[in-house]
Parts: structure tokens; sequence; C-alpha cells
């Protein structure tokens, strides 16, 4: 990097205003079988394609090519609180895992383009079977495992898989979730079942059944490929590599789909640019390997930098609140990636958790997935004393579209701020009905000027209308992406969302973010978690609600406590929001109902609030929490 950019600003307006040059200087840092001729193709916009005529290949980068240089150093560390079984592969080790996985996919007909779902635990064949798809040139589709049939057949039906590869069950607090019954179910339901099923025996489910002719024993198939080994297939830069769903917490889940070239080159720049990590050390991101996190910074992203990667199957809080904390002493982690969400559950516990581990080795704690509330970020960061980082991103773009950039300038942490627009991502605040741009400190939708960086969706999985349809049409007189986020950016270009557009209330003509209330609510102390969604309301058009869980449920039991904690939520948002955002009423709630992924499903609070139906509910985490909603806005 030259001296002229190594102010944010600088780098950032040169990605943008020379982005062929910017993307050119990045893609060094991945190996090329063929190298590109052209740096981007945007001659069909919205679609893109980086690195066109480039050859390469995702497997070869994360792991063959660490071969020279790691051959002994750890690549993948498995941790498993729920089995009790860690296990650590090499590179070396993991090279052969993959070649045999990669040798079973191919002796059952899988070539190029072809797609495998992989329905697995948190184990490490399921990064295996990611790998050797990739190598292979086959598309894989991770399903977040334990995700119902249905869910599970419409992925399926997505799709058009060749094989499933699943585990005869996950376990989650020691429970067993039965994923090959799961299988066999969504398989019935299915139009488009697949051929073959393999499935890995993890001696869980003691009444295991099998289905003849189409199911596979996965430790059978290995052991007779033990000495394989597959050459890697060269891939266009722009191939596909895999196709992820959105969460589905606005509605029906997208199938984004991700090239090859333009994933590798983006993810090894955040790599240095964003988490400031060096090959060799250790992330452990807590994800699943189910949703963009997992894909994205448990798999590829820290194996393509040559880093140690850990995969834990497991809770937060079992055994006990400072099993993460004891993995980063052990481990020695320098990076770690979590959610607001998870750190949220932490916060809930004893605090002397945290502090019974050494975690000096912790160079950043980055968070995304949901809106980091400033008490929160708080306590994480002052517990750890190292810097933490909220970041903004989606499923679709595969990487940060806010953040911090560290690795290109310190910069000061804003509380509740994502940070600043990516290199790479041109960000504009648009108003929802004019399209023009706000300016600081005024409300806009989070917005994308194509070309879309290296790394973003490159189409809807066969659907390339519902691509530019779901994406690009928000705004009649430009072509820009929208995030379907809402924000507000201050003079020194530091962004701060403020919810969902969809979830913006309108109370008497003041346009208020979800968020912003939110915030608000959760500065009292007593507040554990909280949601706020706006109803319909005759004279003021919508007034805010709002969903509370304390830390302390036995306040609840005092009537007059409970009213006394009533008052002060009230007060704490007339402080900071004034009237406008006082809730209309606030109902204290055992939990929120939640994605799989943890975010809040406010569209489906917001309806049942007003009396209708709750909408789709096929990535809800726990039934119970809507029927809890349902029963607090019913009481008379
Ligand atoms: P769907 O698109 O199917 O409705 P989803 O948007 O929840 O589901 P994801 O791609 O998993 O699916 O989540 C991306 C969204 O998560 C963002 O659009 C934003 O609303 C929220 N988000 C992610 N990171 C942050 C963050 N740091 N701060 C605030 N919100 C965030
Ligand atoms: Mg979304």
């Amino acid at each position: 990097m030259s001296n002229l950019l190594s102010s944010y600003p600088a780098f950032h307006r040169h990605s943008i205003d020379q982005a062929q040059d910017f993307w050119k200087n990045e893609a060094s840092r991945i190996d090329w079988h063929r190298p590109f001729d052209q740096v981007v193709d945007e001659s069909r916009l919205p679609f893109v394609k980086w690195f066109v005529g480039g050859q390469t290949n995702l497997c070869y980068n994360a792991v063959d090519r660490h071969l020279k240089d790691r051959a002994h150093q750890d690549a993948l560390i498995y941790i498993s609180t729920e089995t009790n079984q860690n296990h650590t592969y090499s590179y070396t080790e993991l090279h052969r895992e993959v070649n045999r996985c990669a040798a079973v996919f191919q002796q059952l007909g899988v070539v190029k383009g072809d797609r495998i779902l992989i329905y697995m635990p948190m184990v490490p064949q399921a990064v295996f079977a990611m790998l050797a798809c990739v190598r292979l040139g086959a598309i894989h589709s991770v399903v977040f495992g334990g995700f119902a049939a249905q869910s599970l057949a419409t992925r399926i039906d997505d799709a058009k898989p060749k094989l499933i590869f699943t585990a005869d069950a996950g376990l989650r607090a020691g429970k067993a979730i039965l994923y090959k019954g799961l299988v066999d179910e969504a398989i019935r339901l299915a139009n488009f079942p697949p051929e073959k099923v393999i499935l890995l025996d993890r001696g869980i489910d003691p009444h295991l059944s099998w289905v003849k002719g189409r199911d596979l024993n996965y430790e059978t198939l290995r052991e007779n490929n033990l000495d394989a080994e597959i050459p890697v297939q060269w891939l266009e830069s722009s191939d596909p590599s895999y196709i992820l769903y959105t969460s589905g917490t606005t509605g029906k889940p997208k199938g984004v789909q991700r090239d090859t070239g333009g994933y590798a080159v983006a993810l090894a720049a955040s790599m240095e640019y964003i988490y400031c990590a060096k090959p060799g050390q250790t992330m452990f991101t807590t994800s699943d390997i189910g949703w963009v996190v997992g894909h994205s910074y448990i798999v590829y992203g820290p194996l393509i930098h040559g880093m140690s990667t850990i995969l834990y199957e497991g809770l937060p809080i079992r055994p006990d609140p400072g099993i993460w904390w004891k993995i980063v002493e052990q481990y020695k982690v320098s990076v770690m990636f979590s959610s607001p969400t998870a750190i949220r559950v932490l916060k809930r516990q004893e605090a002397h958790y945290l502090h019974s581990s050494d975690v000096s080795s912790l160079q950043g704690l980055y968070l995304a997935g949901e809106p980091l509330d400033e008490p929160t970020a708080r306590w994480i960061s002052e517990a750890l004393k190292v810097p933490v980082y909220d970041h903004y991103w989606q499923t679709e773009t595969g990487w940060a579209i806010l953040s911090n950039v560290p690795g290109v300038e310190t910069s000061p942490l804003k509380w509740g701020s994502p940070g600043f627009a990516a290199y790479g991502f041109n960000v504009k605040l648009l108003d929802e009905l004019t399209g023009a741009e706000v300016g600081a400190h005024q409300k806009g939708v989070v917005t994308l000027l194509p070309p879309l960086p290296p790394g973003c969706l490159t189409t809807v999985w066969g659907q390339d209308q519902r691509f530019i349809d779901t994406y690009f049409t928000s705004f009649k007189h430009t072509q820009v992406y929208t995030t379907f986020d809402w924000a507000i950016r201050d003079e020194q270009g530091y962004y701060f969302i403020l919810g969902r557009s969809d979830d913006v209330i309108n109370v008497a003509g003041h346009r208020l973010g979800t968020r912003e209330i939110e915030e608000a609510v959760s500065s009292h102390d007593q507040v554990a978690e909280v949601a706020v969604v706006g109803v319909s309301h005759e004279i003021k058009g919508q007034v805010p609600l709002a969903f509370v869980v304390v830390k302390d449920a036995s306040v609840l039991q005092d009537s007059l406590r409970r009213q006394g904690l009533y008052k002060e939520v009230l007060e704490a948002v007339n402080k900071s929001l004034g009237p406008v955002g006082r809730p209309e009423q606030i109902h204290f709630v055992s939990m929120l109902p939640k994605t799989r992924s943890g975010k809040i499903l406010r569209r489906s609070i917001k309806a049942l609030a007003q009396g209708e139906d709750p909408g789709d509910l096929t990535t809800l985490e726990d039934m119970l929490a809507i029927e809890e909603i349902r029963r607090a806005v019913t009481k008379p």
C-alpha cells in the first residue's frame, strides 16, 4: 500500500474510483491457474463478472497451496463440548481427508456443476465435504442442521442436488436432533429428491435406519479411498461455488449464488484489512457452517489465509459460560468472530467466567448479524480489553459492507456504529420515497451502486429475474442494490443502522427505526433483550410496542416492582428520544422469537400484535416464543 493510501478515506476512494486497479492488485493474494485478462465485466449490469478469463479453485487456495510451507500447521481444530471429542487436522491431514471425500463424490458420479446438499452438524466431515465439492467444481448448498423437514424439502427442490450428505444426528445441549429422520421426511416431501444419501454414522442414534440402494455409509466409502488423490478442477472465476439461503427474517429465504475467484479474492483481502489476521494465527468463529459467517470465516477466509480455524460444536454456556474463553486461552486465538445475540446470552451469566481465562492472545472481537447495542458492546469490550468491532453485512454480500478497517488505518470506534463503508462498496443512503441521496444525520435506505464488489452474490440461484426484481428495482430512476436496511451517517462517515426498512415506524409523521427505540429501551440496565415493532393506530398512524426480556425475572413477580420497572423503561425512552419514541405498551416476555441464525422476527411479532397471521415461520428457532407473544398481545 502506498503512503498516499494509508488514510482509510483515500483507500476507500481509490477502491471505488480505480476499482479495476484496486482489485487487480488484491487478486494477487490468491493463486490462479490461468491469469485473468479482464478485471471486471460490467456489460450486463446488475450482473457482474470478476476476473474474467482467470481460472482458479477455492479448495486449491484453501488447502493445497499451503502444503509447501504449512504442511504440519493446524488447519482445522475441531472441538465438541457435546460429545467431548476434539480433533486437530494439520494442512496435510485436511488435504488427505478432502481428497478422500472428493473421491467418494466422484465415484458416485459427481461432476462439475452438480449440486450437493450438505445437512450436517458441526463436524469436520461437513468442512471436508464443502472443500471436496469446490475441489470438483460441484456446487454445495449447506442447509443449517436442524431445519425442519419442510424447510429442507424446499431447499432440495430449489437446488435439485445429486447427493445429500448428512449424519445420523446432531446434538444440542446433550439432546439429539435426528438429522437422518428429517432427511427421510424431506425427501418424501420433495419433488426433486437426490439419487443417493451419504450418511455419517456418529453412533448417536441407536435406531438409525437405512434405505436400501439409496443410503450409503460414509465411513465405508471413505475407507475404499484412503489413498485417493483427486486433481483440482480448474474453474472459471465466475463459475458458481455455492448456493446459500438467507435467514428468512423478512420473508421467504433467497438462494444466494456465489462465484469462485471473486469470493476468494474478497475473503483474502478482508483477512488482512478487516480482521488484521496473520497466516499461522488462529481464528475462532462461533457461527454455524450453515450460515454465511460460517462459510466465509470458519471455512474459506481463514484457510485461504493459511490460518488455523476452530470448528466448535456446542453452546456458549456449556459446560459453563466460560467455555469460549477457555478455548481462546488453550488455542491462543487471535481473532474471534461472534454475534451480538451470543454475547447477550453470555452477559446474562455471572461475570467471573470471563475473567477465569487468559485471553491475552486476542487482538479483536468481531460481531455481526444483528444490531449491537451499546451496553452489550461496552460490557464485552471492557471485559476482554480488546477492540470490539461491530460490522454489518448480509448473506448476499459474503463479507462486510460496513466495517472498521483497522488493517488499513486504526480509527476510533463509536458505540452503536458498525463503522464506514468497506472498500469496494459504493454505499449510498437514499431517501425511500424520492431516491435522492440524503445528507449527514438524515435517515435513508442503505444501497450499493453497482458493480457490487468481488465476493457478492452473482444472482439468485436459477432465478436471474428474481435477482433483479428483488434487489435492484426499489428506486425508479436508478438501478441500485438495496439492502432493505435503514441507516444514518455522521459527518465522519460512520454509519448507524436503524433497523430494517420494512420495520420503520411512522408515529404522527416522525419516522423511527426499530433500532432507535430498542437502543433507548436497553439503556435500562434491567433489560436483557428487546424487540420493538410498530402497530397501526387510529390517530397517530403507528405506535411502537416493546417486548422486553428482563435480566432478573423475579422482578416481575412483585407487582410494585414490575410497575416501577415499566415506568423506568418508559422514562429511559423519553429521555433519549422524547415522547414520539415512547412505546404504547411494554410486554415483558421470557424470550423473543428468533430465526435460527439469531435474528429477531419482528415481522411476526408485528403481525401477531395486529391480529394478523405471523407468516412464514419455517426458520423460527422456538415456537414457544411465538406462543408467548401471542398470549401477551391477546391478554385482556
Ligand atoms: P432475509 O433476507 O431472508 O429476510 P436476513 O436479512 O436476516 O433474512 P441475513 O443475510 O442472515 O438474512 O442477515 C442480514 C441482515 O442482518 C442485514 O440486512 C441486517 O438487517 C442484519 N445485520 C447484519 N449485521 C448487522 C449489524 N452489524 N448491525 C445491524 N444489523 C445487522
Ligand atoms: Mg436480508
